[in-house]
């Protein structure tokens, strides 16, 4: 089939008219337990009914007025926010990539507004991803998204995750700032440990820098904390969310203390769509859903659950999934075969999941699951990995 749609997605061959909790139904009438939500984004699932009363009450009054007026919704949003984190101040953005251009813009500005212009330079990680602005592929690094679009945006620096010595030496008198995802995500599912988050707190407060956390895949229940950095017990200057928060509505946010923002005065960042009622009303009631008791500990039972299961998995399949990481229901599986491949196959079991660097799969399940839809992923990643066996034993035959 032709698709007058730009071609930048290699798209599988397979489109969905429906979805309710973890479930969504193809054209065609067949049913897919998604564990990959969107790419993290159907935190609550499919047409949850508090979501959908939400929007569809708020889509009869008003959907869009511009910043130029005050937006009492989004004032509710930004408090509850304020109150749950370590921020003092929110800006509302559509999506990930312009929160992280904020992020971005604001720990400049900082410098800027502190007396030390020259400190523009953010540190990043190898394996990172930031979005697909041309900011954010250059703080990312990726070379594959950077290809032929000119040169990159200068101001980032590049170190090898995990390299503590190599971040040391990247810090000079023009830096001011580290990047970080307290766990890569589109990198593979790469978690940073607690201490390392701790002493990046640290080398920031002793050179005058400020801590940029991107969460926006991590960020609101994601991990079984509100935010992620929370296990870590250290706060950032500055973070980006995106993603979960809107559950599905486009929706992102750049939080961030008094200190880090106050380089931003009226005029210096704006947004047409940014935080309008509509998308506010969806925020809102995603935070009604993720802050009730005992939301986030059944992320982390649900979790718990599941890496426990995919043990269980590996440990019949080692020939195919050499390791389960991950935190709450951000889940990656790192492979032997090829990942596009063992996706192929998961699909093949009708289990959604989703590609990520370092040849892994990542499982971002609606928050919402259950013990049962925890029992089924499991059940149908075993039967993929089976597949994966049964093809690698096909394919050694033939060459022997
Ligand atoms: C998805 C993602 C982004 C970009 O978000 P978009 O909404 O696609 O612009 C940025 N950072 C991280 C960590 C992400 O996972």
């Amino acid at each position: 089939m032709t698709s007058a749609l730009l071609p930048t997605y290699a798209r599988y061959d397979l489109a969905f008219e429906k979805g309710e909790g973890a479930w969504l139904t193809a054209v065609g009438g067949q049913r897919y337990l998604d564990f990959g939500g969107g790419i993290a984004v159907a935190s609550l699932g499919y047409s949850h009914p508090h979501l959908v009363e939400a929007l569809t009450e708020q889509a009869k009054k008003l959907w869009h007025t511009s910043n130029l007026f005050q937006i009492p919704e989004g004032e509710r949003l930004a408090q509850r926010l304020v109150e749950k984190s370590f921020a003092d101040f929110v800006f509302f953005t559509n999506s990930g990539a312009e929160a992280m251009e904020l992020a971005i813009k604001m720990a400049r500005k900082y410098q800027a507004a502190s007396g030390h212009p020259e400190k523009y330079r953010i540190i990043t990680f190898e394996g990172a991803f930031h979005g697909r602005t041309l900011a954010t592929i250059a703080a990312g690094g990726n070379k594959k998204y950077l290809e032929g679009f000119g040169p990159p945006v200068d101001g980032f620096d590049q170190v090898p995750f995990g390299d503590h010595e190599a971040l040391k030496k990247a810090i000079g008198p023009q830096t001011g700032a580290i990047l970080i995802e307290p766990i890569q995500g589109e990198g593979g599912i790469r978690p940073v440990p607690p201490q390392c988050l701790k002493g990046l707190r640290q080398l920031c407060d002793e050179h005058g820098l400020l801590l940029v956390f991107d969460e926006v895949q991590t960020g609101v229940g994601r991990t079984g904390k509100l935010f992620a950095h929370e296990w870590a017990g250290v706060t950032p200057d500055i973070m980006a969310v995106a993603k979960g928060i809107g559950g599905g509505f486009p929706l992102g946010a750049c939080l961030a203390t008094k200190e880090a923002g106050k380089g931003m005065i009226a005029g210096t960042h704006g947004t047409t769509y940014g935080g309008n009622p509509l998308a506010m009303a969806v925020g809102n009631a995603v935070l009604d859903v993720v802050l009730a008791e005992g939301f986030l500990e059944h992320v982390c039972a649900m979790g718990a659950r599941l890496r426990q299961k995919l043990g269980a998995v590996q440990e019949r399949h080692a020939g195919i999934i050499e390791q389960v990481r991950g935190e709450g229901l951000m889940v990656g599986l790192k492979l032997v075969p090829n990942n596009g491949e063992f996706a192929a196959a998961a699909r093949a079991e009708h289990l959604l999941v989703i590609p990520a660097g370092d040849n892994v799969v990542r499982l971002l399940p609606p928050l919402i699951i259950g013990e049962a839809e925890v029992d089924e992923a499991a059940k149908r990643l075993d039967a993929a990995c089976a597949r994966m066996e049964a093809a690698l034993k096909e394919s050694t035959g033939v060459k022997a």
